[in-house]
């Protein structure tokens, strides 16, 4: 297959989007709140043949480091929840060894039913590795645990679990970290990012149990007005992700990847794409519609060169 280029920072973050399906039906679940007007982007999803052949032929994977082997590139695989993506297995199995990925789950869907013997087995094991979110409104917290340890029984790697900072239910969320540290050492609380009875967290002014995450949030007029869902107007934007659809469109903004949106900047599967990530501002007609996977530590300018940052307190 011929090569692929998407031009951007070696250390920006890339993730890519195998589905946006899910097993479970969480009410603050992020993809729902962009647009409420309007339905979720339904892909037409692709095989993992494709996604492999694909994906192995983006060059500029690796780094060289004096005396030390070359930095390979992070992938993060996302969802909706990705284990439930027909082909998960074969794309775990056949990525080169020139990734290193990370897969998001709920640890709740059919996945964790089968018998996960074949992930022992894996050419990938040590270059893979899990992050786990508990949704204790969907998860019992019996099964949470249950399912991480049947992973971990694989020899695959479990890095983080975290507990979703549901505001309604700050104990059970302190009492779910207690419990889930029993069975491993690195569990965080995941700072809220949504909306609840209709207002949008985080507001800054509620009890923060989660300064241990830090989410780069500080400037929450800035937040609400970004991120509120609201009205849209045009900024000059700054993100250097790069956020690839379940179609292989690519994007470096999840409200367009959540929308389909018409602004992406190419297509993984179109023969010898070259995309550049623009790494300084650029223009977009909708914030307003930001989507709050995207807040951390965000930049914006204004149309008359205002910078503004998420990430810095400020008061209006
Ligand atoms: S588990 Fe995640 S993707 Fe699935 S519904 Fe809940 S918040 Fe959404
Ligand atoms: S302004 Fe908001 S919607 Fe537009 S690209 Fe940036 S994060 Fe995405």
């Amino acid at each position: 297959m011929k090569t692929k280029i998407i031009d951007s920072h070696f250390t920006a973050f890339w993730g890519v989007f195998l589905n946006l399906d899910c097993n479970l039906n969480c009410h603050y679940c992020i993809q729902k709140i962009s647009h409420p007007a309007k339905p979720p982007a339904h892909y037409q999803i692709r095989t993992g043949k494709e996604w492999v052949r694909a994906l192995n032929a983006i060059e500029g994977r690796t780094k060289r480091r004096f005396l030390r082997r070359p930095r390979v590139k992070k992938l993060s695989v996302l969802g909706g929840e990705p284990t439930i993506y027909p082909d998960f297995i074969y794309v775990l199995d056949n990525l080169d060894q020139n990734w290193k990925i990370t897969v998001t789950s709920n640890f709740d869907s059919p996945f964790f039913d089968k018998d996960l013997s074949l992930l022992k087995e894996t050419k990938n094991k040590k270059r893979l590795r899990f992050n786990g979110s508990l949704h204790f409104v969907q998860t019992p917290i019996e099964k949470f645990i249950e399912n991480v340890q049947k992973l971990k029984k694989t020899g695959v790697k479990v890095h983080t679990l975290f507990v979703v900072l549901h505001p309604a239910y700050p104990d059970r969320v302190l009492e779910y970290k207690k419990q889930l540290l029993k069975i491993h050492p690195r569990v965080k609380l995941q700072r809220f990012l949504g909306f609840y009875k209709g207002d949008l967290y985080p507001k800054g002014s509620e009890e923060c149990l989660a300064k241990e995450q830090k989410d780069g949030i500080a400037n929450y007029t800035l937040y609400q007005e970004a991120f509120g869902q609201k009205k849209a107007s045009a900024i000059f934007c700054h993100s250097d992700k790069v956020l690839i659809a379940p179609n292989g469109d690519i994007y470096n903004c999840h409200y367009k990847v959540y929308t389909n949106h018409k602004d992406k900047l190419g297509s993984l599967f179109e023969d010898e794409v070259r995309v550049h990530i623009p790494r300084e501002y650029f223009l977009c007609e909708d914030f307003g519609f930001c989507n709050p996977c995207d807040s951390e530590g965000h930049l914006f300018r204004t149309l008359d060169g205002k910078v503004e940052s998420i990430a810095e307190a400020k008061n209006v």
